[in-house]
């Protein structure tokens, strides 16, 4: 009886394979659409020649290249950057408050360097703080991380969405070599009436290794209390922190998503 159930089980299963293939697709060729049909001709995508080395891409916006021009950049009120610039890097001065692109930006690719001082500069909980604050509100933070020497909580040290992801690894180099940041940032979207829609994302990679895989975003950046989203235009300046350390930066590039 078991073997009769056993045979015709078997049959059943070999009757419904022997009209499919993998994934149950109908082995009969002439009854799948032709092969033009899943090809996609609409959108050509456009042509970008990637840069050599550390140059950046054809068709990025570049906020600070090797030129020492700070000029695509301007402290909150206004005025001109009040930062150390030179040998192809922008250095902060203590106490000179954060710079901001002049362009505003919503969804962007953003590739940035970034250094810190001599941590003997720095007190402890300050090494090395400053940080990429995404429209001016969503803080990736910069901090002097390598190997733990300095002590702070995970969602504070280096790679991390201050106070709300802490990073998937710690990939820091050590103070005073060059770090890289490659960001997708993708905004919040807003109603028509103001209520939030979707929340922003972020994906980052911290030296070419992937930190922060597609994080939701709980709202700007505070230091105290809880994030909350707070309606905005959809595009807004990107901004460097300026906390008292000396970072530096160089090789600031963008593309418009
Ligand atoms: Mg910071």
């Amino acid at each position: 009886m078991k073997y009769k159930i056993l045979s015709k089980y078997l049959l059943f299963t070999l009757a419904i394979n022997a009209g499919t293939t993998t994934f149950g697709q109908t082995a009969k060729k002439d009854t799948l659409p032709p092969p033009a049909a899943t090809e996609d001709w609409s959108v050509k995508p456009p042509l970008v020649t990637p840069g050599q080395h550390d140059a950046p891409p054809s068709d990025a916006i570049v906020l600070f290249g090797n030129e020492n021009d700070a000029g695509k950049w301007q402290h909150a009120d206004g005025s001109a950057v009040k930062w150390k610039v030179g040998n192809g890097e922008m250095t902060i001065v203590p106490k000179s408050t954060d710079i901001q692109s002049k362009q505003k930006f919503g969804n962007i690719q953003l590739h940035l360097e970034w250094k810190t001082p001599d941590p003997s500069e720095d007190q402890g909980m300050n090494r090395g703080n400053s940080g990429v604050l995404l429209m001016g509100l969503y803080e990736l933070q910069i901090y002097e991380s390598y190997q733990y020497l300095t002590k702070i909580y995970y969602n504070g040290q280096a790679g991390s969405i201050y106070k709300q992801h802490a990073p998937l690894v710690n990939a820091a180099n050590k103070p005073q070599t060059w770090q890289t940041y490659d960001v997708v940032f993708e905004a919040p979207v807003f109603n028509a009436d103001k209520t939030l829609k979707t929340p922003a994302y972020m994906t980052v990679f911290h030296n070419n290794v992937l930190i922060l895989n597609h994080v939701q975003l709980k709202g700007p950046m505070v230091y105290q209390g809880y994030p909350n989203y707070k309606y905005h235009e959809n595009k807004l300046p990107l901004r460097l922190q300026e906390h008292g350390s000396r970072v530096s930066f160089r090789n600031i590039w963008v593309r418009e998503l």
